[in-house]
């Protein structure tokens, strides 16, 4: 028999028809008067969230959307945060918002996102916004999670009637990916860290996402044959940036899998874009 292969699911092709559509009505936005603006606050010395911001800000630059980041520093209060979130709400110069995590201690993410209006929420960070997407109304969904199933819809892959296996049930990744699935009628399962038998729910599943933060969680035996599988996975090691899927051991064993960098990273990227040229058009109408 032929030895199997491992399809790669790479991200950077999708994501630059979405920087292109962005950067076209970006600029048809700016020709009209309105330049896309997008703020992203922050509240953190974090070394990897403030490179994230500055790589978001450049890619804003690139499709000519306006990207300010604003900086109240790593202990900055709640209502401090509160009355910035409140004032970006209000200023009709700012289509887009990202509340950049982690937050200072004690400070719970989704009890200040609710303080983002759903309309300017560019990350779906607002659990009304999850709520909204959850009931098929328009609203932003989390550019991650998104992210995951333009790339399987990219790669063709069949999603009406497959079970899926979500490991991770955040509300940034899990929770929204298990949702949007659900939506796109999947059978899906939601994993996490008390789930017993792990490998038993995810080696019978046709598609397997994972998002843990688990450097090398998933390997061979946790995949049945020719699974499609989508590492949502970025760990800061020592060998450098590695997924939550051990790639050289379920080489020739996944169908398919999304590579780390390049698969899930840049397509959240181009969405948050995207996202915020979509919100400047509806607010300019
Ligand atoms: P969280 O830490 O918020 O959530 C991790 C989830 O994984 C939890 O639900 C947790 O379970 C579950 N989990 C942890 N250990 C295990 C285990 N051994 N077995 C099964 N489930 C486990 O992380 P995020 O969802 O925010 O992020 C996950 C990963 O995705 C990270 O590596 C992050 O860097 C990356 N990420 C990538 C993005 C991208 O655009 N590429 C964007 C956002 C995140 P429990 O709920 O029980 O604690």
């Amino acid at each position: 028999t032929e030895p199997r292969t491992t399809t790669a699911l790479t991200g950077r092709p999708l994501a630059e028809g979405i920087r292109r559509d962005a950067r076209e009505r970006a600029a048809a936005l700016a020709a009209a008067g309105t330049p896309p603006r997008l703020v992203v606050v922050t509240a953190t010395d974090d070394g990897s969230a403030l490179w994230y911001v500055r790589s978001i800000a450049k890619a804003a630059a690139a499709v000519g959307i306006d990207c300010d980041v604003r900086d109240l520093g790593p202990s900055a209060s709640r209502a401090r945060i509160r009355d910035t979130l409140r004032d970006l709400n209000r200023d009709p110069r700012v289509h887009g918002i990202i509340l950049q995590t982690p937050l200072p201690e004690g400070l719970s993410p989704a009890g200040l996102a609710v303080e983002i209006d759903p309309a300017k929420d560019v990350d779906g960070a607002n659990p009304a916004s999850l709520g909204r997407c959850a009931a098929g109304l328009p609203g932003f969904a989390p550019a991650t999670a998104e992210a995951v199933v333009r790339l399987l819809d990219h790669h063709g892959v069949e999603l009406a009637g497959r079970d899926v296996a979500m490991v991770g049930r955040s509300l940034v990744v899990g929770t929204p990916v298990a949702l949007l699935l659900l939506e796109r009628d999947a059978t899906v399962t939601v994993c996490h860290s008390l789930t017993a038998e792990l490998r038993d729910r995810t080696s019978t599943a046709d598609i397997v996402v994972v998002a843990t933060g688990v450097p090398h969680l998933i390997g061979a035996d946790h995949l049945r044959e020719g699974a499609v599988v989508v590492d949502v996975g970025t760990n800061a090691t020592d060998d450098g940036l590695t997924g939550d899927v051990d790639a050289d051991a379920v080489e020739g064993v996944a169908g398919a899998l999304t590579p780390v960098p390049g698969g899930v990273g840049p397509v959240t990227t181009a969405l948050l874009l995207s996202h915020t040229v979509r919100a400047a058009d509806r607010a300019t109408g």
